[in-house]
């Protein structure tokens, strides 16, 4: 088949293809169950961030659903360079990509033999700047919904699957109130967890608090502001948090690895202590992000500012 020249491509089952090729069964178990699992990293600069410790995830994930790539680590790390490789050139001046490995369970209850085949995908996209660019304007509207984040006794939230419902569900929730909220989800015990693709950090009196890694996934970024806290020297707990905590708290932020750190506006409608979008600790871990990262974050995303 002919590539555009507009054509991004990506890793399909062993080979290198225009996106338009990569066509999963309706048979796929991932289709039928969301059962798969995916990692993903991204850009700065056209560098891919972190490529090791996304792996290094997404392998811990693939054990825990027992799934078996096929691919070692090493082979999926140079199929993720050479599919951002092969799309580099379609980047404008400030953008940069989502990089995504997915490796599905495949069709075991339709294989002759009853042995799944696992579905291979490695594909990059642009991030979402223009959508995303207000955030770092006005901070994010937080909304906690009643639906619970499921626990770890279920499925470990420390997996990253396609089985996003229990976080689709919660988000549409609270877009139901607010178009613009954001869900940050509460455990079985009334402790915030984590929101569709974010972690959580309060800023209380000086030191960052988080919820602990049995209950959210272990995010990258939230991994790399454990390690900017270290060097600036801003202590930081990884322990239970409640909305007490978080209506008490000076600032807030969400972490993923699209937005790096992201300041909260309000939680419920209320708002941190009046220090400011992003507020002061807040606004020196994004500074330090982005030096790390050699990418002015907030200013590479209201570049793209439409209104
Ligand atoms: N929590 C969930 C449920 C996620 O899906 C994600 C990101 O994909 C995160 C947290 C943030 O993780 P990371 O910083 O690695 O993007």
């Amino acid at each position: 088949m002919t590539v555009l020249a507009n054509e991004r491509i990506a890793y399909f089952n062993g080979n290198y293809v225009p996106e338009r090729e990569v066509v999963v069964s309706f048979r796929d178990a991932s289709f039928i169950g969301g059962d798969a699992g995916f990692d993903t990293t991204r850009t700065f600069n056209k560098r891919i961030f972190k490529l090791d410790e996304h792996l290094d995830r997404f392998y811990r994930t693939l054990r825990y659903l027992d799934i078996d790539p096929g691919l070692s680590k090493a082979e999926m790390k140079a199929i993720s360079i050479e599919v951002f490789e092969r799309n580099r050139h379609l980047l404008g001046p400030d953008e940069d990509y989502w990089l995504s490995q997915r490796v599905t369970r495949g069709q075991d209850k339709w294989a002759a033999d009853g042995v799944a085949t696992p579905t291979v995908i490695v594909e990059c996209q642009a991030l979402p700047y223009a959508k995303r660019a207000p955030l770092y304007r006005d901070g994010i509207e937080v909304i906690v919904p009643s639906i619970r984040r499921t626990p770890p006794d279920a499925l470990s939230p420390q997996a990253k699957t396609h089985n996003y419902l229990n976080l689709i569900m919660a988000d549409r929730e609270v877009k139901a109130h607010n178009p613009k909220a954001w869900a940050v989800l509460l455990d079985a015990y009334g402790n915030l967890t984590e929101g569709l693709g974010s972690n959580l950090f309060l800023v209380s009196d000086g030191r960052l608090l988080t919820p602990r890694t049995h209950f959210v996934l272990p995010g990258i970024s939230r991994q790399t502001v454990y390690e900017l806290a270290e060097d600036l020297g801003i202590p930081l707990v990884e322990k239970d948090i409640d909305l007490f905590d978080a209506y008490n708290a000076d600032e807030a932020f969400l972490t993923s690895t699209s937005l790096c750190i992201c300041p909260v506006k309000s939680i419920n409608g209320r708002k941190p202590a009046d220090k400011g979008i992003p507020g002061p600790v807040t606004k020196r871990l994004l500074d330090a992000y982005s030096r790390l990262v050699d990418c002015d974050i907030a200013g590479q995303y209201l570049k793209h500012l439409k209104d």
